[in-house]
Protein backbone atom coordinates (compact mmCIF):
# COMPACT_ATOMS: atom_id res chain seq x y z
CA UNK A 1 0.00 0.00 0.00
CA UNK A 2 2.99 2.44 0.47
CA UNK A 3 1.90 3.89 -3.26
CA UNK A 4 -1.78 4.53 -2.83
CA UNK A 5 -1.08 7.72 -2.20
CA UNK A 6 1.30 8.58 -4.83
CA UNK A 7 -0.35 10.40 -7.52
CA UNK A 8 2.28 8.82 -10.31
CA UNK A 9 0.63 5.14 -9.31
CA UNK A 10 -2.47 6.66 -9.50
CA UNK A 11 -2.70 8.05 -12.78
CA UNK A 12 -1.64 4.38 -13.84
CA UNK A 13 -4.27 2.55 -12.19
CA UNK A 14 -8.11 2.24 -13.68
CA UNK A 15 -10.35 4.47 -11.72
CA UNK A 16 -12.39 1.23 -10.01
CA UNK A 17 -8.65 0.41 -8.54
CA UNK A 18 -8.09 4.01 -7.70
CA UNK A 19 -11.56 4.18 -5.53
CA UNK A 20 -10.25 1.11 -3.20
CA UNK A 21 -6.77 2.59 -3.20
CA UNK A 22 -7.09 6.31 -3.22
CA UNK A 23 -6.41 7.81 0.67
CA UNK A 24 -5.79 4.96 2.21
CA UNK A 25 -2.53 4.47 4.39
CA UNK A 26 -2.60 1.46 6.45
CA UNK A 27 0.95 1.82 7.84
CA UNK A 28 0.52 4.94 9.57
CA UNK A 29 -2.83 3.66 11.26
CA UNK A 30 -1.69 -0.03 12.57
CA UNK A 31 -2.71 -1.18 9.90
CA UNK A 32 -6.44 -0.91 10.21
CA UNK A 33 -7.56 -1.04 6.68
CA UNK A 34 -10.14 2.56 7.08
CA UNK A 35 -8.81 5.72 8.63
CA UNK A 36 -9.80 6.48 12.07
CA UNK A 37 -13.20 8.27 12.28
CA UNK A 38 -11.32 11.29 14.16
CA UNK A 39 -14.27 13.62 16.36
CA UNK A 40 -11.61 16.66 17.31
CA UNK A 41 -11.88 20.73 17.51
CA UNK A 42 -8.57 21.13 19.17
CA UNK A 43 -5.59 20.17 17.92
CA UNK A 44 -2.55 20.02 20.29
CA UNK A 45 0.89 21.88 19.37
CA UNK A 46 3.92 20.08 20.86
CA UNK A 47 5.86 24.00 21.37
CA UNK A 48 4.89 27.16 21.53
CA UNK A 49 7.14 27.73 18.66
CA UNK A 50 5.21 25.71 16.48
CA UNK A 51 2.28 27.52 17.77
CA UNK A 52 3.18 30.78 16.58
CA UNK A 53 4.46 29.35 13.21
CA UNK A 54 1.10 26.92 12.96
CA UNK A 55 3.09 24.31 12.30
CA UNK A 56 1.48 21.22 11.56
CA UNK A 57 -0.67 19.44 9.56
CA UNK A 58 -3.54 19.38 11.18
CA UNK A 59 -4.38 22.80 12.82
CA UNK A 60 -8.44 23.06 14.48
CA UNK A 61 -10.79 20.50 13.94
CA UNK A 62 -13.27 22.47 11.34
CA UNK A 63 -10.43 23.15 8.88
CA UNK A 64 -9.89 19.32 8.95
CA UNK A 65 -8.63 16.00 9.77
CA UNK A 66 -7.33 12.72 9.28
CA UNK A 67 -10.22 11.21 8.27
CA UNK A 68 -11.30 14.30 6.31
CA UNK A 69 -8.50 14.47 4.24
CA UNK A 70 -8.82 10.89 3.45
CA UNK A 71 -11.90 11.22 1.88
CA UNK A 72 -10.34 14.51 0.02
CA UNK A 73 -7.73 12.63 -1.49
CA UNK A 74 -9.80 9.67 -2.82
CA UNK A 75 -12.76 12.20 -4.25
CA UNK A 76 -9.44 13.90 -5.62
CA UNK A 77 -8.33 10.63 -7.31
CA UNK A 78 -11.65 10.24 -8.67
CA UNK A 79 -11.78 13.29 -10.18
CA UNK A 80 -8.58 13.70 -12.10
CA UNK A 81 -5.57 15.50 -12.65
CA UNK A 82 -7.46 18.81 -13.22
CA UNK A 83 -8.91 18.63 -9.62
CA UNK A 84 -7.08 21.05 -7.69
CA UNK A 85 -8.64 20.83 -4.15
CA UNK A 86 -12.20 19.09 -2.52
CA UNK A 87 -14.20 20.75 0.16
CA UNK A 88 -16.57 19.10 2.16
CA UNK A 89 -19.85 20.34 3.18
CA UNK A 90 -22.77 19.46 5.04
CA UNK A 91 -25.40 18.85 2.03
CA UNK A 92 -25.40 18.67 -1.52
CA UNK A 93 -27.48 22.03 -1.24
CA UNK A 94 -24.57 23.53 1.43
CA UNK A 95 -22.07 22.64 -1.62
CA UNK A 96 -24.12 24.76 -3.68
CA UNK A 97 -24.60 27.47 -1.23
CA UNK A 98 -21.26 27.34 -0.52
CA UNK A 99 -19.51 27.43 -4.28
CA UNK A 100 -22.26 30.59 -5.22
CA UNK A 101 -21.51 32.28 -2.36
CA UNK A 102 -17.67 31.78 -2.71
CA UNK A 103 -17.36 32.89 -6.22
CA UNK A 104 -20.23 36.11 -6.59
CA UNK A 105 -20.35 39.63 -5.27
CA UNK A 106 -22.66 41.49 -5.26
CA UNK A 107 -23.13 43.70 -8.72
CA UNK A 108 -22.37 40.49 -10.51
CA UNK A 109 -24.49 38.12 -12.87
CA UNK A 110 -25.23 34.29 -12.95
CA UNK A 111 -26.77 32.44 -15.76
CA UNK A 112 -28.12 29.36 -14.39
CA UNK A 113 -29.66 26.25 -16.42
CA UNK A 114 -33.58 26.38 -16.09
CA UNK A 115 -33.68 22.43 -15.45
CA UNK A 116 -31.66 23.03 -12.17
CA UNK A 117 -32.28 21.35 -8.95
CA UNK A 118 -34.79 23.27 -7.60
CA UNK A 119 -33.56 24.29 -3.99
CA UNK A 120 -30.75 26.01 -6.26
CA UNK A 121 -33.01 27.95 -7.84
CA UNK A 122 -34.45 29.06 -4.63
CA UNK A 123 -30.99 29.86 -3.60
CA UNK A 124 -30.33 32.27 -6.09
CA UNK A 125 -33.96 34.06 -6.09
CA UNK A 126 -33.87 34.47 -2.35
CA UNK A 127 -30.58 35.11 -0.56
CA UNK A 128 -28.55 35.72 -4.03
CA UNK A 129 -30.98 38.54 -5.20
CA UNK A 130 -30.69 39.64 -1.35
CA UNK A 131 -27.02 40.27 -1.77
CA UNK A 132 -27.40 42.01 -5.19
CA UNK A 133 -26.63 39.32 -7.31
CA UNK A 134 -28.73 38.89 -10.89
CA UNK A 135 -29.52 35.54 -11.78
CA UNK A 136 -30.79 34.82 -15.57
CA UNK A 137 -32.17 31.47 -16.42
CA UNK A 138 -31.63 29.61 -19.73
CA UNK A 139 -32.59 26.85 -21.99
CA UNK A 140 -30.46 23.80 -20.99
CA UNK A 141 -30.24 22.83 -24.88
CA UNK A 142 -29.08 26.35 -25.29
CA UNK A 143 -25.61 25.45 -26.44
CA UNK A 144 -23.62 28.21 -27.61
CA UNK A 145 -26.11 30.28 -27.85
CA UNK A 146 -25.79 31.20 -24.64
CA UNK A 147 -23.10 33.92 -26.09
CA UNK A 148 -26.63 35.90 -26.28
CA UNK A 149 -27.25 35.98 -22.70
CA UNK A 150 -23.26 36.64 -21.33
CA UNK A 151 -23.34 40.12 -19.59
CA UNK A 152 -20.29 42.25 -18.94
CA UNK A 153 -20.61 41.34 -15.43
CA UNK A 154 -21.37 37.72 -15.62
CA UNK A 155 -19.20 35.64 -13.49
CA UNK A 156 -20.62 32.48 -13.44
CA UNK A 157 -22.71 30.08 -15.99
CA UNK A 158 -24.35 26.76 -13.78
CA UNK A 159 -25.54 23.71 -15.36
CA UNK A 160 -26.43 20.17 -14.66
CA UNK A 161 -26.70 17.39 -16.54
CA UNK A 162 -29.12 15.66 -17.01
CA UNK A 163 -31.47 18.38 -15.57
CA UNK A 164 -33.18 17.47 -12.51
CA UNK A 165 -36.63 15.79 -12.70
CA UNK A 166 -37.08 16.34 -16.29
CA UNK A 167 -33.43 15.09 -17.97
CA UNK A 168 -32.50 17.42 -20.27
CA UNK A 169 -29.19 16.82 -21.58
CA UNK A 170 -26.89 19.99 -21.73
CA UNK A 171 -23.66 20.23 -23.97
CA UNK A 172 -21.65 21.28 -21.10
CA UNK A 173 -17.93 21.56 -23.42
CA UNK A 174 -19.91 24.04 -25.96
CA UNK A 175 -21.55 26.02 -22.97
CA UNK A 176 -18.02 26.35 -21.14
CA UNK A 177 -16.64 27.37 -24.34
CA UNK A 178 -18.22 30.20 -24.60
CA UNK A 179 -18.49 30.93 -21.23
CA UNK A 180 -14.58 30.79 -20.65
CA UNK A 181 -14.22 33.08 -23.94
CA UNK A 182 -16.12 35.98 -21.77
CA UNK A 183 -14.17 35.06 -18.54
CA UNK A 184 -17.08 33.58 -16.55
CA UNK A 185 -16.64 30.74 -14.32
CA UNK A 186 -18.65 27.20 -15.44
CA UNK A 187 -20.45 25.53 -12.53
CA UNK A 188 -21.73 21.90 -12.32
CA UNK A 189 -24.06 19.84 -10.46
CA UNK A 190 -22.34 16.69 -11.07
CA UNK A 191 -24.71 14.63 -8.87
CA UNK A 192 -26.24 11.81 -11.03
CA UNK A 193 -23.28 10.92 -13.20
CA UNK A 194 -21.04 11.36 -10.04
CA UNK A 195 -17.24 11.83 -11.22
CA UNK A 196 -17.20 8.23 -12.06
CA UNK A 197 -19.66 8.63 -15.14
CA UNK A 198 -18.96 12.19 -16.02
CA UNK A 199 -15.24 13.88 -15.52
CA UNK A 200 -16.63 17.57 -15.33
CA UNK A 201 -13.27 18.74 -14.85
CA UNK A 202 -11.75 17.43 -17.87
CA UNK A 203 -14.55 19.16 -19.93
CA UNK A 204 -14.35 22.95 -19.26
CA UNK A 205 -15.89 22.69 -15.72
CA UNK A 206 -13.98 24.90 -12.91
CA UNK A 207 -16.06 23.79 -9.84
CA UNK A 208 -17.80 20.60 -9.87
CA UNK A 209 -20.67 19.75 -6.78
CA UNK A 210 -22.00 16.68 -5.78
CA UNK A 211 -24.91 15.95 -3.43
CA UNK A 212 -22.65 13.01 -1.67
CA UNK A 213 -26.12 12.32 -0.22
CA UNK A 214 -26.94 10.41 -3.12
CA UNK A 215 -24.20 8.18 -4.83
CA UNK A 216 -21.54 8.74 -2.92
CA UNK A 217 -23.32 7.99 0.42
CA UNK A 218 -25.49 5.25 -1.01
CA UNK A 219 -27.22 4.18 1.50
CA UNK A 220 -29.89 6.79 2.31
CA UNK A 221 -28.14 7.28 5.72
CA UNK A 222 -26.17 10.57 5.32
CA UNK A 223 -26.79 14.39 4.39
CA UNK A 224 -23.37 15.36 2.51
CA UNK A 225 -22.05 17.71 -0.06
CA UNK A 226 -18.85 18.24 -1.44
CA UNK A 227 -17.13 20.93 -3.69
CA UNK A 228 -14.28 19.88 -6.48
CA UNK A 229 -12.39 22.56 -7.95
CA UNK A 230 -9.20 23.36 -10.70
CA UNK A 231 -6.65 25.34 -9.84
CA UNK A 232 -8.21 28.42 -11.15
CA UNK A 233 -11.10 27.96 -8.78
CA UNK A 234 -9.76 26.51 -5.72
CA UNK A 235 -8.28 29.25 -3.96
CA UNK A 236 -12.13 30.60 -4.17
CA UNK A 237 -13.88 27.58 -2.74
CA UNK A 238 -10.84 26.91 -0.27
CA UNK A 239 -11.36 30.82 1.04
CA UNK A 240 -15.37 30.59 1.09
CA UNK A 241 -15.37 27.47 2.71
CA UNK A 242 -12.92 29.00 5.91
CA UNK A 243 -14.92 32.16 5.62
CA UNK A 244 -18.17 30.40 6.19
CA UNK A 245 -16.93 27.66 8.81
CA UNK A 246 -18.37 25.08 6.50
CA UNK A 247 -17.49 21.99 7.71
CA UNK A 248 -18.94 18.52 8.34
CA UNK A 249 -19.56 15.38 10.94
CA UNK A 250 -16.93 12.71 11.18
CA UNK A 251 -18.89 10.37 11.06
CA UNK A 252 -20.73 11.55 7.82
CA UNK A 253 -17.38 11.82 6.64
CA UNK A 254 -16.40 8.14 7.06
CA UNK A 255 -19.57 7.55 5.81
CA UNK A 256 -19.06 8.93 2.59
CA UNK A 257 -15.51 7.53 2.07
CA UNK A 258 -16.96 4.16 2.64
CA UNK A 259 -19.54 4.76 -0.11
CA UNK A 260 -16.51 5.94 -2.51
CA UNK A 261 -15.04 2.51 -1.71
CA UNK A 262 -18.13 0.34 -3.26
CA UNK A 263 -18.81 3.05 -5.78
CA UNK A 264 -17.67 1.19 -8.90
CA UNK A 265 -19.84 -1.85 -8.44
CA UNK A 266 -22.65 -0.08 -7.12
CA UNK A 267 -22.65 2.69 -10.34
CA UNK A 268 -22.36 0.12 -12.61
CA UNK A 269 -25.43 -2.13 -11.25
CA UNK A 270 -27.53 1.11 -11.13
CA UNK A 271 -26.85 1.66 -14.57
CA UNK A 272 -27.80 -2.22 -15.78
CA UNK A 273 -30.85 -2.47 -14.20
CA UNK A 274 -31.78 1.61 -14.45
CA UNK A 275 -31.48 1.19 -18.24
CA UNK A 276 -33.26 -2.71 -18.23
CA UNK A 277 -36.13 -0.98 -16.41
CA UNK A 278 -36.37 2.34 -18.65
CA UNK A 279 -36.65 -0.32 -21.99
CA UNK A 280 -39.70 -2.45 -20.00
CA UNK A 281 -40.74 0.62 -19.00
CA UNK A 282 -40.68 2.12 -22.87
CA UNK A 283 -42.96 -1.36 -24.15
CA UNK A 284 -45.82 -0.51 -21.71
CA UNK A 285 -48.85 1.13 -23.20
CA UNK A 286 -48.86 3.14 -19.72
CA UNK A 287 -45.74 4.95 -20.63
CA UNK A 288 -45.63 7.60 -23.04
CA UNK A 289 -42.30 8.84 -22.90
CA UNK A 290 -39.12 7.23 -20.74
CA UNK A 291 -37.02 10.35 -20.20
CA UNK A 292 -33.23 8.66 -20.27
CA UNK A 293 -30.46 9.76 -21.81
CA UNK A 294 -29.07 6.87 -22.12
CA UNK A 295 -31.49 5.70 -24.24
CA UNK A 296 -31.08 6.10 -28.25
CA UNK A 297 -34.80 7.49 -28.24
CA UNK A 298 -33.49 10.73 -25.76
CA UNK A 299 -32.92 13.57 -27.11
CA UNK A 300 -30.05 13.98 -25.25
CA UNK A 301 -28.89 11.23 -26.45
CA UNK A 302 -25.48 11.68 -28.01
CA UNK A 303 -24.35 14.11 -25.75
CA UNK A 304 -24.70 11.53 -23.05
CA UNK A 305 -23.17 9.01 -24.93
CA UNK A 306 -20.01 11.67 -26.31
CA UNK A 307 -19.41 13.26 -22.83
CA UNK A 308 -20.72 10.28 -20.14
CA UNK A 309 -19.50 7.06 -19.28
CA UNK A 310 -22.00 5.59 -17.86
CA UNK A 311 -26.05 6.52 -16.65
CA UNK A 312 -27.32 6.29 -12.99
CA UNK A 313 -30.67 4.58 -11.84
CA UNK A 314 -32.85 8.05 -11.84
CA UNK A 315 -35.06 8.90 -14.52
CA UNK A 316 -38.30 10.02 -15.31
CA UNK A 317 -41.43 8.45 -17.15
CA UNK A 318 -44.22 10.16 -18.85
CA UNK A 319 -47.52 8.32 -18.06
CA UNK A 320 -50.56 8.34 -20.37
CA UNK A 321 -53.26 11.60 -19.74
CA UNK A 322 -55.35 10.12 -16.44
CA UNK A 323 -56.85 11.86 -13.33
CA UNK A 324 -54.05 12.43 -10.22
CA UNK A 325 -56.29 9.62 -8.61
CA UNK A 326 -54.95 7.11 -11.37
CA UNK A 327 -51.42 7.66 -10.47
CA UNK A 328 -51.67 8.10 -7.19
CA UNK A 329 -53.40 4.51 -6.94
CA UNK A 330 -50.68 3.27 -8.97
CA UNK A 331 -48.04 4.80 -6.05
CA UNK A 332 -50.05 3.33 -3.26
CA UNK A 333 -49.74 0.13 -4.77
CA UNK A 334 -46.36 -0.59 -5.24
CA UNK A 335 -44.26 -2.59 -2.40
CA UNK A 336 -40.52 -2.12 -3.34
CA UNK A 337 -40.63 1.88 -4.71
CA UNK A 338 -41.10 4.06 -1.53
CA UNK A 339 -42.47 7.51 -1.99
CA UNK A 340 -39.54 9.64 -1.20
CA UNK A 341 -37.35 12.57 -1.80
CA UNK A 342 -33.90 12.04 -2.06
CA UNK A 343 -32.27 8.92 -4.16
CA UNK A 344 -29.10 7.01 -4.69
CA UNK A 345 -29.34 4.75 -2.26
CA UNK A 346 -29.75 0.58 -2.39
CA UNK A 347 -33.86 0.72 -2.28
CA UNK A 348 -35.94 1.61 -5.68
CA UNK A 349 -38.38 5.24 -5.23
CA UNK A 350 -40.99 6.25 -7.12
CA UNK A 351 -41.96 10.57 -7.04
CA UNK A 352 -44.59 12.33 -8.69
CA UNK A 353 -43.69 15.87 -9.97
CA UNK A 354 -44.61 19.04 -12.10
CA UNK A 355 -42.19 21.85 -13.17
CA UNK A 356 -44.82 23.62 -14.86
CA UNK A 357 -44.85 26.09 -11.59
CA UNK A 358 -40.98 27.36 -11.93
CA UNK A 359 -39.27 26.58 -15.11
CA UNK A 360 -38.57 30.33 -16.37
CA UNK A 361 -36.60 29.73 -19.49
CA UNK A 362 -38.58 27.02 -21.10
CA UNK A 363 -42.24 25.64 -20.61
CA UNK A 364 -42.86 22.23 -19.19
CA UNK A 365 -45.47 20.18 -21.33
CA UNK A 366 -44.92 16.66 -20.94
CA UNK A 367 -48.47 15.68 -22.26
CA UNK A 368 -49.49 13.17 -18.97
CA UNK A 369 -48.86 12.76 -15.36
CA UNK A 370 -44.74 12.35 -14.71
CA UNK A 371 -43.38 10.22 -12.65
CA UNK A 372 -39.57 10.44 -11.18
CA UNK A 373 -37.61 6.63 -10.23
CA UNK A 374 -35.44 5.29 -8.75
CA UNK A 375 -34.01 2.03 -9.98
CA UNK A 376 -32.57 0.78 -6.84
CA UNK A 377 -30.05 -2.70 -6.21
CA UNK A 378 -33.63 -5.10 -6.33
CA UNK A 379 -33.45 -8.12 -8.73
CA UNK A 380 -35.27 -6.07 -11.88
CA UNK A 381 -37.99 -8.96 -12.02
CA UNK A 382 -38.79 -8.41 -9.10
CA UNK A 383 -39.11 -4.82 -9.78
CA UNK A 384 -41.09 -5.51 -12.96
CA UNK A 385 -43.78 -7.19 -10.97
CA UNK A 386 -43.92 -4.46 -8.35
CA UNK A 387 -44.87 -2.34 -11.69
CA UNK A 388 -46.97 -4.23 -12.90
CA UNK A 389 -49.12 -4.70 -10.55
CA UNK A 390 -49.16 -0.47 -9.86
CA UNK A 391 -49.80 0.33 -13.39
CA UNK A 392 -52.94 -2.94 -13.37
CA UNK A 393 -54.22 -0.21 -10.45
CA UNK A 394 -53.56 2.81 -12.65
CA UNK A 395 -55.69 1.55 -15.73
CA UNK A 396 -58.08 0.22 -12.87
CA UNK A 397 -58.84 3.69 -11.50
C1 LIG B 1 -30.40 16.10 -3.79
C2 LIG B 1 -29.73 17.05 -4.69
C3 LIG B 1 -29.07 18.17 -4.19
C4 LIG B 1 -29.09 18.53 -2.73
O1 LIG B 1 -28.49 17.60 -1.90
P1 LIG B 1 -28.82 17.55 -0.33
O2 LIG B 1 -27.71 16.74 0.21
O3 LIG B 1 -30.16 16.94 -0.22
O4 LIG B 1 -28.79 18.96 0.16
C5 LIG B 1 -28.41 18.98 -5.07
N1 LIG B 1 -28.41 18.74 -6.39
C6 LIG B 1 -29.05 17.69 -6.91
C7 LIG B 1 -29.02 17.47 -8.38
C8 LIG B 1 -29.73 16.82 -6.08
O5 LIG B 1 -30.40 15.81 -6.62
Amino acid sequence: MASSNDPASAVRQNVETRLVTAGRDPKAQHGFVNPPVVHGSTVLYPTAEDLHAHRGEFQYGRHGTPTTKALQQALMALEGPQCAGVGIAPSGLGAISTTLLSVLKAGDHVLVCDSIYRPTRNFCNGMLARYGVETTYFDPLIGTGIEQLLKTNTRAVVVEAPGSQSFEMPDIPAIAAVAHAHGALVIDDNTWATPLYHRSLDQGVDISMQAATKYIGGHSDIMFGTISANAKAWPLISEGIRLLGVCAGPDDVSLALRGVRTLGVRLAQHHRSGLEMARWLATRPEVVEVLHPALESHPGHAIWKRDFTGASGLFSIVLQPKPQAAVDAMLDTLTLFGMGYSWGGFESLAIPFDCTSYRTATSWTPGGPTLRLHIGLENTEDLKADLDRGFAAFNAA
